[in-house]
């Protein structure tokens, strides 16, 4: 029953008001910072990750809720468009749902990744269908009862549980779908996608590089670039896993950098920096992956141990360029820091990935723009890690090559979700001319007319 009454609920949501859904949002956002502590709690049960971790997840669908419940209006009422003939043409663009989106949620972000795409899809009018992770259902489903009890409509939001066949099940039947998780199942996703010809839209994985410049206070990149690796237990795909470091500031920084490391404490209260890997499964791969390394020739600075669940932030160097853990993403606490002679030397390596998602840079602002700007990357943050373009949410956020297809965030997080519908009023003459006069006259009288707009239609 799922889809059919999302789209019987979707018909009557559509019709409600765009001020109605935006009071929804902004009583969701109230909820959402009122309620945390329950919400917390079940972040942390279901993925082991720190208090303050899951606190960003409840800050940053609050900052999300706040942001498309204030825009929505502006965005999706008729805007005017050039007409094709000035007076004589009166266009308007229109935005219209696009019916039920399909949203499908990896399990290391729970809340922000089930409900931040589902805040602007629900404000454009559409009804959503969420696949959560088998992992962190609990999490969707107290979200989806804040949404109820803010106001949203019964069936507006359904929560489709299982694994990659209720996904299957949201990808045969939805009209644009939304992914975030690995780049092996999004490719998958966009063929079916391209099959039906539905839109869809990706966030997909990452291996995200971190550079420090000459002109970097190596001490003030090191504390920051803990939180840029280990955030999460590294479980995140904006996190980094590759550190450039100029070799003016490498030893400094590379001693700073592994004694904040060790620094870290593991465990899940508020005092506590790092919280355990979500599964036996994933600490399998993670440590496969590191002890691969090692055997072929990577040094282990700090780390590389566990104990249960908890993995220990791990720095490596020397890892050789053929070793797996060098160009894929471990999806873990897990970071090699390499020395460059060069900053161009840096922004090459930077950009030897498949990937495209989010890198950070560290040194004087102007050089470190400089840096900015020469790289394949969704989002690049300057003396920050990830977080500062992240929740800097009227801006897209989104991934370059394999780490994804369309954005969140910004305008277009919004009108992904919406079908522009332009309406033209022709007036006085059809855009053929009058039928009285002969064609080559008007043709005559079109060639000035293109000559005159090419200066005054700007
Ligand atoms: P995953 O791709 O295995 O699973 C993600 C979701 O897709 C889950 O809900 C899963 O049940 C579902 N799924 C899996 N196979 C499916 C199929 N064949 N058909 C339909 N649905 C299917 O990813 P994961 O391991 O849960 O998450 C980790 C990955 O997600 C990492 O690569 C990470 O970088 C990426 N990620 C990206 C972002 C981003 O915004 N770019 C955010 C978080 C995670």
């Amino acid at each position: 029953m799922t889809f059919p009454a999302a789209r019987h609920a979707q018909s009557q949501w559509s019709a409600t008001p765009v001020a109605d859904r935006k009071a929804i949002m902004l009583a969701f956002h109230d909820l959402v910072l009122e309620r945390q502590a329950e919400l917390l709690d079940i972040i942390q049960e279901e993925t082991g990750k720190s208090r303050a971790d899951a606190f960003n997840e409840v800050m940053d669908v609050a900052i999300t809720a706040r942001h498309y419940a204030y825009r929505a209006a502006r965005l999706l009422r008729p805007r005017r468009a050039k007409g094709a003939l000035p007076v004589l043409t009166g266009t308007h663009v229109e935005r219209a749902p696009k019916g039920v989106v399909g949203i499908i949620a990896p399990w290391n972000y729970p809340l922000s990744l089930a409900v931040s795409d589902a805040i602007p899809a629900l404000l454009a009018g559409n009804a959503v269908v969420l696949k959560p992770d088998e992992k962190t259902t609990g999490t969707a489903r107290l979200a989806a009862a804040l949404l109820a009890e803010a106001g949203l409509p019964t069936d507006v939001l359904q929560i489709l549980e299982g694994g990659a066949d209720a996904g299957q099940r949201v990808v045969a039947e939805c009209d644009y779908l939304m992914f975030t998780g690995s780049t092996a199942v999004g490719r998958k996703l966009a063929a079916q996608a391209g099959e039906r010809l539905i839109g869809f839209s990706a966030e997909l994985g990452g291996k995200n590089p971190l550079i420090v410049l000459p002109s970097a206070d190596p001490a003030q990149a090191a504390r920051g670039a803990v939180g840029a690796c280990f955030s999460n237990t590294g479980q995140l795909c904006i996190s980094v896993e590759r550190i450039f470091v100029h070799e003016s500031v490498a030893d400094e920084f590379t001693a700073e950098f592994v004694a904040a490391t060790e620094a870290l404490r593991l465990g899940q209260a508020w005092t506590d920096d790092v919280g355990r890997l979500i599964s036996q499964e994933h600490l399998g791969r993670v440590s496969e992956m590191v002890t691969t390394a090692v055997s072929q020739g990577a040094r282990v600075l700090t780390g590389g141990t566990h104990e249960g669940l908890y993995y220990a932030p791990t720095v490596l160097v020397d890892v050789p360029h053929h070793a797996d853990l060098y160009t894929r993403e471990v999806f873990g606490p897990v970071v090699y820091i390499e020395r460059v002679a060069t900053i161009d030397e840096a922004v090459t390596r930077a950009n030897e990935t498949n990937y495209g998602l989010n890198a950070s840079v560290w040194g004087a602002v102007r050089q470190a723009r400089e840096v900015a700007s020469r790289l394949e990357a969704g989002t690049v943050n300057i003396n920050e890690g990830f977080a500062a373009a992240w929740a800097s949410v009227d801006a897209p956020m989104g991934g370059w090559k394999q780490s994804g297809v369309g954005r969140r965030h910004a305008d277009e997080g919004l009108l992904k979700f919406t079908e522009p519908r332009t309406v033209a009023v022709q007036r006085l003459m059809p855009l053929s001319g009058p039928s009285d006069l002969p064609r080559e006259t008007y043709a005559k009288a079109l060639t000035t007319a293109l000559r005159l707009g090419k200066r005054l239609l700007r």
